[in-house]
């Protein structure tokens, strides 16, 4: 059996074609660009979805990855000792947030942030109930899975969480049904998976001030949109309006599995009692990617890759054009392409890929072609790729 027969054979598929059927045996991962088993080069322009910001590999976070690796990985399950990666990574974040955002829960990813912000709010507030909205992405595990704003995805493994209202995304009116139920609103303030669909700023303050009245808890899920993606460092600075409880992970770690849920530490107190030990795990706040996450973290902030998101956005509006596009939406350096069907974004998406470019669609716009690229991508990788892109829409 070649390397290919024994991927699908033994490692578990989530679909009968992953990646549209092309075969992606990549050996190395540098800055913005892959290179396969062949030696062919692939620019990434989806950063394996929006996780490597400041490119694949860099050696900051290499260094600070081998650095704690030799002084220790694992010590102890979560919250028992007092590590100094932890320590630091926690001062560090709350130093660029909110007053009211000053402690963190290390998660070992994206979802487990989510189902610990379920149990969080449940406990702050004593109510069970759960508002999320149409086209949401919150993650795979059974808690996030029911708030996904999307019955398809779900229908099969019901029975879920009871007790979650799904709402209009942008619909001020439907806000009425969130009530003094309700323990948390959990919402993506720039959609992802829906395909890059920003909130209104009436739409966020509307929902604020709903939250407000029925002390539910206001929970921004910034997973895909975090640390400088969408040209701020958190999407919420673009509104003016800031959670009760923040979801991170994906690009956080520079590469390394890792999220967490940041909230007051009055909240999360509620975790060391009835019951004690409220909500733990093993490997959360792993030491090795606490600290590829601070590395990472000092490399958005020193090399201003939050304005280079910016400087994305413009680069991209500017150079890519073609009356086959039917709407571009980028919000910094998270892009969506849409085209006017689904198989005709799937023919550009396969094109792209064979002509060296990676890109994917969306979960729940799937006639649109995903732009994420690393926020340092050079500017030569980027104007090809969108040359790859334009030449790969005309050849259809
Ligand atoms: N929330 C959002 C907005 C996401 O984009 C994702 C991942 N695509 C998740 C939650 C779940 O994260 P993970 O895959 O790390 O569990």
């Amino acid at each position: 059996m070649n390397q290919r027969e024994l991927f699908l054979k033994h490692v578990a598929q989530t679909s009968y074609s992953p990646m549209m059927g092309i075969d992606l045996n990549i050996v190395s991962a540098q800055g913005s660009v892959l290179v396969d088993v062949n030696g062919k080069s692939y620019v990434d322009l989806i950063s394996g979805i929006s996780v490597s910001s400041i490119g694949h590999c860099h050696p900051k976070v290499v260094k600070a990855i081998h650095n704690q690796a030799s002084k220790y990985m694992h010590l102890m399950v979560y919250g028992e000792y007092n590590q100094t990666p932890q320590v630091k990574y926690a001062q560090v974040i709350s130093s660029h947030l909110p007053s009211n955002l000053n402690c963190v829960y290390f998660t070992t990813g994206g979802s487990e942030a989510v189902e610990g912000a379920m149990k969080l709010a449940k406990r702050v507030t004593g109510r069970t109930k759960f508002i999320s909205f149409k086209n949401a992405y919150h993650g795979s595990t059974q808690g996030a899975l029911s708030l996904m704003g999307d019955e398809y995805f779900k229908n099969s493994f019901r029975p879920l969480l009871p007790g979650v209202e799904i709402l209009e995304f942008n619909n001020i009116n439907d806000l009425n049904k969130i009530n003094t139920d309700c323990a948390a609103v959990f919402i993506e303030p720039i959609q992802g998976e829906a395909g890059v669909i920003e909130a209104t700023v009436d739409f966020l303050k509307a929902l604020q001030i709903k939250c407000k009245e029925t002390e539910t808890l206001l929970v921004f899920d910034e997973i895909q949109t975090g640390f400088g993606r969408t040209g701020k460092l958190f999407a919420f600075e673009h509104f003016n309006i800031e959670p009760d409880i923040l979801l991170v992970a994906k690009a956080m770690g520079g590469g390394l599995p890792i999220g967490a849920f940041i909230s007051s530490k009055e909240n999360m107190n509620h975790f060391c009692d009835n019951p004690v030990l409220g909500h733990i795990n093993t490997f959360g706040g792993n030491a090795v990617c606490v600290e590829a996450a601070l590395a990472s973290l000092n490399v958005v902030l020193e090399d201003k890759l939050v304005q280079r998101a910016m400087w994305i956005e413009n680069f991209v509006k500017f150079n890519l054009k073609n009356p086959r596009i039917k709407f571009l939406r980028m919000k910094g350096a998270l892009g969506a392409i849409e085209f006017e069907s689904v198989e005709f974004c799937q023919r550009v998406i396969k094109k792209c890929i064979e002509n060296g470019v990676i890109s994917d669609w969306f979960l729940f716009c799937d006639k649109a072609m995903r732009i994420a690229p690393p926020l340092n991508i050079e500017e030569a990788d980027l104007s090809h790729s969108l040359k790859i892109i334009n030449n790969s829409i005309n050849d259809l």
